[in-house]
């Protein structure tokens, strides 16, 4: 028969991570499936500065490197695995992962958000070939190069002006000529004489497939309906993120989006109702703050609160 484990946590960025140190702490013996994403978006990052306790800041990787260290020095154990559909009303709670099945008394979800594509094909063929969703990775493989941005949000702006320490310009295409940016962004943006913007523009093909190498763009403006193509070596999305929890359509309450949606800062619901040792911690249920401490505190919370239930629970 299969043993019933008292804590799985879904994901393996700083949310996970932090719930399995405090769930090890614990001796609940927590096993983290890593996901589709190993170490979640903190791995593809370079330098974060803003993580207290480390005032020459710290390496994104190295950070999630320390934290599963961490975790694994208290009992957590890791899997390459990840969720394919689950029964959250059953009890224990049923996965099914991509290796196998498991019962759990207790599910903690941090299981974060991806970086959202266009959808076109040819950008699908092209990624790590020009196209990226991460300046702070790929940024580099562009000096001296002319490349594009996708996207009117704090995003496309923060990535816009990172990618000018590289590029040697940058078109920043949006679809409308409002942008959700903050203005502070957008006027940084406006100013910077290596960036153009290309507003009321939409990105229609990523030429380059037939090469195997981003060439080009061809766009259309919505307002003329004109058609013209823009010569780039490289295309970055910043057009926000999918929270990861389609698997659990219909078994949890998400929000328009799909951001799972708690109450108690943690604790899952189906129709508003708490869901028995179902938590949810990080970008998955936060589509406010997404930064790396508040992921840390939410795991934090979710972890507590599955200690909790499971004491309830005379386990
Ligand atoms: P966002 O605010 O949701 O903006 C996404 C942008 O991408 C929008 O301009 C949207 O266009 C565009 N977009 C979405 N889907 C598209 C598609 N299929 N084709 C073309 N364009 C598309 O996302 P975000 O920029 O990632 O920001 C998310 C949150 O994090 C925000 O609250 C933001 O303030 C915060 N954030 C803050 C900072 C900072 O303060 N330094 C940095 C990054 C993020 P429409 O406007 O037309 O919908």
């Amino acid at each position: 028969m299969t043993d019933i484990r008292d804590t799985v946590i879904l994901g393996s960025g700083c949310a996970g991570l932090t719930a399995a140190i405090y769930t090890g702490r614990a001796g609940l013996n927590p096993l983290v499936l890593e996901g589709h994403e190993p170490g979640g978006q903190l791995s593809i990052t370079s330098l974060v500065e803003n993580f207290p306790g480390w005032p020459e800041g710290v390496q994104g990787p190295d950070l999630i490197a320390n934290m599963k260290k961490q975790a694994a020095r208290f009992g957590a154990t890791y899997e390459l695995a990840h969720v394919v559909a689950a029964d959250l009303s059953s009890n224990p709670i049923k996965i099914k992962t991509s290796t196998g099945e498991i019962l759990t008394r207790t599910l903690i979800v941090a299981s974060g958000a991806s970086a959202r594509w266009l959808g076109l094909p040819s950008e699908q063929a092209l990624i790590g070939k020009g196209v990226s969703s991460c300046a702070t990775c790929d940024g580099f493989f562009f000096r001296g190069k002319e490349i594009a941005v996708s996207g009117g949000g704090d995003s496309a702006m923060e990535e816009a002006l990172f990618l000018t320490r590289f590029a040697s310009k940058i078109t920043l295409i949006h679809r409308r000529d409002e942008f959700r940016a903050s203005k502070i962004m957008v006027d940084r943006v406006a100013a910077h004489p290596q960036i153009e913007l290309r507003t009321n523009t939409v990105i229609e093909e990523v030429l380059g497939v037939e090469e195997g190498e981003v060439r080009g763009l061809k766009l259309r403006d919505v307002k003329t309906g004109a058609v013209s193509e823009l010569a780039v070596s490289g295309l970055f999305l910043g057009i926000g993120h999918e929270p990861n929890a389609k698997m659990f359509a219909g078994q949890m309450d998400l929000d328009q989006d799909g951001y799972i949606k708690t109450v108690s800062n943690v604790l899952c619901t189906l129709n508003g109702k708490p869901i028995p040792g179902v938590f949810a911690c990080g970008d998955v249920q936060d589509r406010r703050y997404r930064q790396a401490i508040t992921a840390a505190g939410s795991g934090c919370m979710a972890a507590l609160e599955a200690e909790k239930y499971l004491e309830e629970h005379g386990h």
